[in-house]
């Protein structure tokens, strides 16, 4: 029998809106002893049934899998699956041949909070964020298999660093279906090795597809410097956007590889680009003036937590100030923060003061932020996490 969890008395208002989260400060008590990661049933003050989800030890007590009273087994998963599947199809990333890369399943986004699927040409990357998700991680590759049918032929597990340590699940990465060492995917027509045995995240920053289109319709006759450029998304587009030249710099020298086999991949022998292993803030401070008249900046997430706030907001102005102040004059500069605990407008004004203190005239040209395969839940506003500026600097 599964646990029930009872809520206090009108701690079931979020849930009537459809939030998925339940915070353990709502719990009344507990009906039965639930193991972290079981599926439990919860109750409001009234007895009455209201949500069923994955219990976790922390202060989201319980991710909400479904309003119905509906078991959580295979059968669940391919409905759920299915549902992200058609969305991507509508919105032409699944079965486009110009690009097999996108994400199938974005946690709450596709409610199937604590879960992201990746799929990078014929070999899908799951990720658990969530001790549930980990624990019932074969019925969902199962469901995978089932939804995805020939499309599929690789499941790679990947949940060693994004599960709570505490949980001690001796969670490792693998391949739950196939193994195929086959690692080059197709973005828009541009290929690109995806490191998901080793790589951050699932191996490639899937979100920034639609970014890297923008780019590369800026980049004809530019000198760009893609700063943080990881696998080096935002090089091959603007190489093929017709850059001038485009050095990619991160301050990891795997990174550098990265980013030197991705462009070998797509662009062979060209001399317009360089990769320098550097800090950012180092590589901004001695690069010469006017050096460069289109610049990414797309830095790690600054705040993890909404602790580190302030902190990361003085961050994102020091970093963008040694970009307004180097960039050449009619230069544009793209950037972005990834920080979920960073929203919108505070985002905007940490460029903003950055703006001011370099006393250049700057204009909003474009607001970005996450593609469509990463949708926002209406009723989780917390699902909105990339944002980024396109600035004309005069
Ligand atoms: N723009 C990339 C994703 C960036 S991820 C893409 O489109 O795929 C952030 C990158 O910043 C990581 O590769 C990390 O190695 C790098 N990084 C972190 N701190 C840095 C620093 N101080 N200087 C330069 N690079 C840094």
């Amino acid at each position: 029998m599964p646990s029930i969890i009872h809520l206090k008395p009108g701690k079931d208002d979020s849930l009537r809106r459809f939030h998925p989260w339940i915070f353990s400060g709502a719990i009344h008590h507990i009906e039965g002893k639930p193991q972290e990661g079981d599926v439990v049933r919860v109750c409001t003050a009234n007895g009455e049934f209201i949500a069923v989800g994955h219990w976790q030890i922390g202060t989201i007590a319980v991710r909400v899998l479904s309003f119905e009273n509906e078991n959580i087994d295979t059968s669940f998963f391919k409905q759920r699956l299915n549902a992200a599947l058609n969305v991507r199809r509508s919105i032409g990333l699944a079965d486009n041949p110009q690009n097999d890369t996108y994400r199938l399943v974005h946690g709450e986004g596709d409610n199937l909070p604590g879960l992201v699927i990746d799929i990078y040409g014929p070999t899908a990357v799951v990720q658990a964020h969530s001790v549930g998700m980990h624990v019932c991680r074969q019925q969902v590759a199962e469901a995978l298999k089932d939804v995805m049918g020939d499309r599929l032929q690789n499941i790679f597990y990947k949940s060693e660093t994004t599960l709570p340590f505490k949980a001690d699940l001796g969670q490792e990465n693998g391949f739950l279906l196939g193994g195929d060492a086959n690692d080059v995917a197709m973005e828009n027509g541009l290929r690109f090795h995806i490191d998901w045995l080793r790589g951050q995240k699932t191996g490639f920053f899937v979100d920034q597809r639609d970014n890297r289109s923008l780019l590369e319709r800026y980049s004809r006759g530019r000198s760009v410097l893609n700063m943080f450029c990881y696998t080096g998304g935002f090089s091959v587009y603007a190489m093929r956007g017709g850059a001038k030249l485009v050095h990619s710099v991160d301050s990891s020298a795997k990174a550098v590889d990265l980013v030197n086999d991705n462009i070998r991949l797509n662009f062979p022998d060209d001399p317009r680009h360089e990769a320098f292993a550097e800090d950012a803030f180092r590589f901004l401070q001695q690069m010469q003036q006017d050096a460069y008249d289109l610049i990414i900046l797309d830095p790690p997430a600054f705040a993890k937590h909404k602790d580190a706030l302030r902190n990361a907001l003085k961050g994102y102005t020091r970093l963008n100030a040694r970009a307004f102040e180097k960039i050449r004059s009619g230069g544009i500069l793209f950037t972005f923060s990834c920080s979920q605990a960073v929203n919108k407008d505070q985002f905007r004004m940490a460029v903003f003061t950055a703006a001011a203190q370099s006393g250049r005239s700057v204009r909003i040209l474009h607001q970005l932020h996450q593609p469509a395969d990463h949708p926002v839940n209406i009723y989780h506003p917390e699902g909105e996490y990339l944002k980024g500026l396109v600035l004309y600097v005069e």
